[in-house]
């Protein structure tokens, strides 16, 4: 018999998460922009990168103040939040690894993370890998937060991290910024502290009039708003996600990273990313025409559709949406079995992944 692996109690049996990865015509699964980098930016991003490979032999710039200084004249354009500094954003290898930061430098043994769900799937996940219990409420029937109800956990269980994500995934929702400064006032009353994540991972998909939490960073110092560059952005592959906050937050950060976290080829591809942002974000607009669309489609079929101000729609709801899932993907339609029971998750991809969309549910559904 070999000896046995000393795996903590808490990861037996467990199975890494991750949606499937297949091959097929439409990919709607993962709320990816579906539109790829042009020629011209392929060409200046590779340089980039040549340039960077020319010097590894070194390690990286570990503080990478040039990138957070981008970001920050990004978050500057993208949501005028112009008084953001570069010692105000830190960066990571996706908002995943950003999220653990926080996690490590502000959860642990003997602290709670607190989330009100339906909300992203990795957050019980951060919290378990960082040894800090998990505490979830409810989001409200229409996936909006009731505030009364969260101030109130809030102040009962008494978490060191509280984790909004705004536009919500699974369900699109944003939250109003009453509502995360309810969230906020409720966190500085809590003995020793708590701070709280605002994950915007979507937020450059918002409705005109939908405002972004970056605007409330001066007046709370135990806020956070993490970005990625993921989504909008067009850069998935890259890993690239980032968060801005007080000095503080982001000292801490510094703290729990990993030596070199960020490499050097990463930093070229953002930097250079960041340099063509309009053009790589110039889908945007037409993403968000194609959702709203979307939306309305879905309505008028007679489903129930989840208001949404990001790249996905969430759906239903169907007695046996695992069927709809499967029949979809026999149609190469590959969507997101997440959420509440019964509801299904499309990411919007082009016009013609939206139509193969459409005709296979209308086939699957009987719509
Ligand atoms: N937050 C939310 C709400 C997400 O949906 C995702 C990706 N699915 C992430 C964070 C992580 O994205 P990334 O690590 O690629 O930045």
């Amino acid at each position: 018999m070999p000896a046995p692996l000393p795996l903590r109690p808490e990861l037996r049996g467990l199975e890494p998460y991750g949606a499937p990865q297949l091959d097929v015509p439409a990919r709607l699964n993962v709320n990816e922009n579906p539109y790829p980098p042009s020629e011209t930016v392929v060409a200046d991003i590779t340089a980039r990168v040549a340039a960077a490979v020319r010097g590894l032999n070194r390690y990286p710039d570990r503080d990478f103040l040039d990138l957070r200084a981008d970001l920050a004249a990004y978050l500057a354009g993208e949501s005028g939040a112009d008084f953001l500094t570069a010692e105000q954003i830190w960066a990571a290898n996706g908002s995943n690894e950003v999220m653990l930061h926080v996690l490590q430098a502000f959860g642990g043994p003997g602290r709670t993370a607190l989330s009100f769900a339906p909300t992203y799937s990795m957050y019980p996940e951060y919290a378990r890998d960082t040894s800090t219990e998990w505490v979830v409420g409810r989001r409200a029937e229409d996936f909006t937060l009731d505030i009364g109800p969260a101030v109130a956990m809030i102040a009962e269980v008494r978490p060191s991290v509280i984790l909004l994500a705004s536009p919500n995934n699974p369900t699109g929702t944003a939250l109003p910024l009453e509502a995360v400064e309810a969230v906020a006032d409720a966190a500085a009353e809590v003995p020793g502290g708590a701070v709280v994540v605002v994950d915007e991972a979507y937020a450059e998909f918002r409705r005109t009039g939908t405002p972004s939490a970056l605007a409330l960073l001066p007046r709370y110092p135990h806020l956070a708003v993490s970005r990625t560059m993921s989504k909008a952005f067009a850069l998935a592959g890259g890993r690239v996600g980032y968060l801005a906050a007080a000095p503080e937050i982001v000292d801490a950060l510094r703290v729990v990273r990993l030596p070199y976290h960020l490499s050097a080829v990463t930093q070229a591809v953002a930097r250079g990313a960041l340099a063509h942002a309009d053009e790589l974000l110039a889908q945007v607009d037409t993403l968000r025409t194609e959702r709203d669309a979307t939306v309305a489609w879905l309505a008028s079929r007679g489903l129930r559709v989840a208001d949404t101000d990001a790249n996905f729609v969430l759906f239903g709801t169907f007695d046996d949406g695992h069927t709809i899932w499967r029949g979809l993907l026999e149609r190469g339609v590959l969507i997101r079995e997440t959420g509440p029971d019964g509801w299904l998750r499309v990411s919007i991809g082009t016009p013609a992944e939206m139509t193969a969309f459409r005709d296979a549910l209308v086939e699957v559904a009987g719509l």
